[in-house]
């Protein structure tokens, strides 16, 4: 058993049991399946349909990234002077953008599923929400799990809304994500750095069960 079984096992103990549709309807190829280029822009359209939303709610008013950049290997934009890494994906907020390994992510996105693009990107939109936001937190980790739950949270939304539907097999799907691909941006295994994976499930769990209020 891998080590990402098992955290899929640890996960499936958390997650309610709903099942969590990663579909967008108006966007399938001939035999009703999305493609990876429509699940990428799916996520990074609908996350930030979501904090707008948000945003206008309480009178404020979200930003939206400048750039959503694909990039191949160690070819991909530098941060704040600081090169980018391949297989990763990232929101620099030097420039307010996020970047992805393409590959990287299209491998994750054919392997588990579309389940890997609906973590990796909300996560990702969730550190560029931080930036728009006041927040208390000193430590690396706690961004880290507020960026997880802000992705549960957007996907709790999305399916609320309609937005995605749900699938047979997506529950499961999410949850092998979510623990392979949750975070991908840095060594997210490292309990010191990022939390365990226990609470980076607990923290998804908590957006994706009562919303990015509760993060
Ligand atoms: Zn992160």
């Amino acid at each position: 058993m891998t080590p990402f079984v098992r955290l899929a096992l640890a996960a499936l103990l958390l997650l309610p049991a709903a099942a969590c549709g990663l579909a967008t309807s108006p966007s399938r190829d001939r035999r009703g399946l999305d493609t990876f280029e429509d699940d990428v822009r799916g996520a990074r359209t609908l996350s930030e349909e979501f904090w707008k939303q948000y945003f206008a709610a309480s009178g404020a008013t979200y930003r939206p990234i400048n750039d959503f950049v694909p990039y191949s290997g160690a070819d991909g934009p530098a941060c704040g002077g600081q090169p980018s890494a391949p297989n990763n994906a990232f929101y620099c907020s030097a420039g307010h953008f996020i970047a992805y390994d393409e590959e990287w992510m299209r491998t994750l996105w054919s392997r588990i599923g579309d389940g890997s693009v609906y973590l990796i990107i909300p996560h990702e939109f969730g550190h560029a929400v931080q930036a728009q936001m006041d927040t208390a937190f000193e430590l690396n980790v706690q961004l880290e799990l507020q960026a997880d739950c802000y992705a549960g949270g957007t996907l709790r939304a999305l399916i609320d809304s309609g937005a995605l539907t749900a699938e047979p097999g997506d529950e499961e799907e999410l949850l092998l994500n979510l623990a392979a691909a949750g975070d991908p941006t840095d060594d997210w295994l490292d309990p010191a750095a990022h939390g365990t994976a226990e609470q980076r499930q607990r923290s998804f769990a908590a957006g994706y069960t009562r919303g990015v209020d509760a993060c």
